[in-house]
């Protein structure tokens, strides 16, 4: 039998994306594939990207990275979950913290008893209930115990980490060259097509060296110099639905200690990110130019900082959208070049590691079976959507009519199977997680219901319960969270004590 397995991998681009992909397949495909890494200096990294989701914690165990390292070498932090300010109403303050709201009892999700008791009156904000959200609110921050009883709260803390993304590139890119990966730095010229079937032969260097690969992955960033310039796959663009098109970012000092979440301002025409590192605070105001200057968005980012800007501001211009194929013929996008959606929910990140993760499940030999391919890209499409859908909602569900932006976004019509999860919502508080799609039915619910969206009902199986014995399960759930938030130590006293960089 010929040998048909890939054999060798290139990656063009040294990004998040580049490394991340760099350092996964060496770890998982190591000694049977040869990996080289091409990026230029000169172009550059898009170097944003310091929030993320909890799933990171996978790839990093995956990696058998040691998490101490990593949060001191990146002077990172960690995330509890997201704090939504003036999105639902002007001085609106909400959280969406990741992890479980009180605990499920019978057949039903907690937030159904919680909505009976909440609509008389007999409950408090659904953030009462869940760990994060009352730890995060309190500056207070730990990774799950192992001296407690299994069923406690602090057995199992979900959380996420912020970082310096040019950190987390140069920690990667160690790991990976460790792992034999070569790195080749250089400026992609020219793509050359196979000329009996168009698939990716060689990238050529500006220099004239040329890399032939079985399989290529596209990490260039917006542009998608092999999954656009050279094999025009073509893009989906929802701007309609997501307006926002423009960011300014820049880095001030910190003023306090770090909270353990990022911060989502909702601004005139768009929401401002304020994400804490140990050295500096990120910032960034993510606009939409049709409703507002450049000048007017940096001005409102400089007059909203914690602390003394550190550098100069950062302008960023993206189309917010998707590949119409991540995976086409022998080349697979993974980051930017895949497809971008605002860091609204911190999703870019995950994307690529659920993207690489999709890649090492569904890994072709030569002959690049279409069964694979198409069955790559029909996940991956699906789980761009849903994400979207999800961003989507966080803008229309507003009472906010104070700018144009803010009415268009109220009044936009939306993709169905958004409209039918808000109907199903609304009636009863009903949720379906759809297949593989990344964020629970906890996200849904807080986000819904931080943004007024209020079920008409609940389910009628919560009446069979009598109501003594919800507002005891309310109660408690309560109580227990107040106790463990209050054993927790301050987030900054976390990482003085076991990670400071
Ligand atoms: C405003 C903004 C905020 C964001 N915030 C977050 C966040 O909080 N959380 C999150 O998860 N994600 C966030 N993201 C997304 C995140 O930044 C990206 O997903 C991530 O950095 C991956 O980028 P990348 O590696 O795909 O592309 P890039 O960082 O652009 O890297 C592209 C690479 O390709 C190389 N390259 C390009 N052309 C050539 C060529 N011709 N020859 C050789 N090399 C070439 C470049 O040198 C570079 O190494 C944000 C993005 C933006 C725009």
């Amino acid at each position: 039998m010929p040998d048909r397995h890939i054999r060798n991998i290139v990656i063009v681009g040294g990004g998040t994306a580049g490394w991340m992909a760099a350092s996964a397949l060496s770890k998982v495909l190591g000694p049977q594939c040869a990996i080289q890494l091409v990026e230029s200096e000169a172009i550059g990294t898009i170097g944003v990207g310091e929030a993320t989701v909890p799933h990171l914690k996978l790839f990093n165990q995956v990696l058998e990275i040691d998490e101490i390292e990593f949060v001191k070498q990146t002077q990172g932090t960690f995330k509890l979950g997201i704090e939504f300010v003036d999105w639902g109403r002007l001085g609106d303050r909400y959280i969406h913290g990741f992890g479980s709201i009180g605990h499920d009892y019978g057949l039903l999700p907690f937030h159904q008893y919680w909505l009976k008791m909440f609509r008389a009156g007999r409950a408090a904000d659904i953030g009462a209930y869940s760990l994060n959200t009352a730890a995060a609110a309190r500056g207070k921050f730990m990774v799950s115990a192992s001296d407690v009883p299994p069923n406690s709260p602090l057995a199992n803390i979900a959380y996420a980490y912020h970082f310096d993304a040019g950190r987390y590139a140069v920690f990667l890119r160690r790991y990976a060259e460790a792992r034999g990966v070569r790195r080749i730095e250089g400026r992609v010229a020219e793509v050359a097509l196979r000329g009996e079937d168009g698939f990716i032969d060689a990238v050529k260097l500006d220099r004239g060296e040329r890399l032939t690969g079985d399989l290529f992955i596209d990490c260039s960033g917006f542009r998608g110099l092999l999954i656009e310039e050279a094999l025009h796959t073509g893009y989906e663009d929802w701007s309609h639905w997501l307006p926002c098109d423009r960011a300014i970012a820049v880095a001030c000092e910190n003023a306090g200690p770090p909270t353990p979440f990022t911060r989502s301002t909702a601004r005139a025409a768009g929401w401002q990110w304020r994400i804490p590192l140990q050295h500096r605070c990120g910032n960034g105001y993510v606009y939409s130019s049709a409703h507002l200057s450049e000048d007017e968005a940096l001005q409102t980012l400089l007059a909203n900082l914690d602390g003394r800007p550190l550098g100069d501001p950062r302008k960023l211009e993206f189309t917010t959208g998707m590949r119409k194929k991540f995976w086409n013929k022998n080349c697979v996008a993974l980051g930017l070049a895949s497809g971008f959606m605002e860091p609204l929910e911190s999703t870019s990140i995950y994307l690529i590691q659920s993207g690489i993760a999709r890649l090492l499940n569904l890994m072709p030999d030569r002959d690049f079976s279409p069964v694979l391919i198409d069955r790559y890209n029909t996940q991956a499409a699906f789980e761009f959507e849903r994400i979207r859908d999800f961003l989507i909602l966080h803008y229309h569900a507003t009472e906010r009519r104070d700018t144009a932006f803010w009415r268009h976004c109220s009044s936009m019509s939306l993709p169905e199977p958004l409209v039918e999860t808000i109907r199903l919502f609304k009636d009863s508080g009903r949720f379906f997680r759809n297949a593989e799609e990344m964020f629970a039915l906890t996200s849904w619910v807080q986000v819904m219901l931080g943004q007024h969206i209020v079920p008409h009902q609940y389910h009628p199986a919560v009446d069979l319960v009598p109501d003594r014995d919800v507002a005891g399960l309310l109660d408690s759930v309560r109580s227990v969270i107040a106790t463990c938030v209050e054993a927790m130590p301050m987030h900054a006293q976390f990482i003085a004590r076991h990670c400071a960089a």
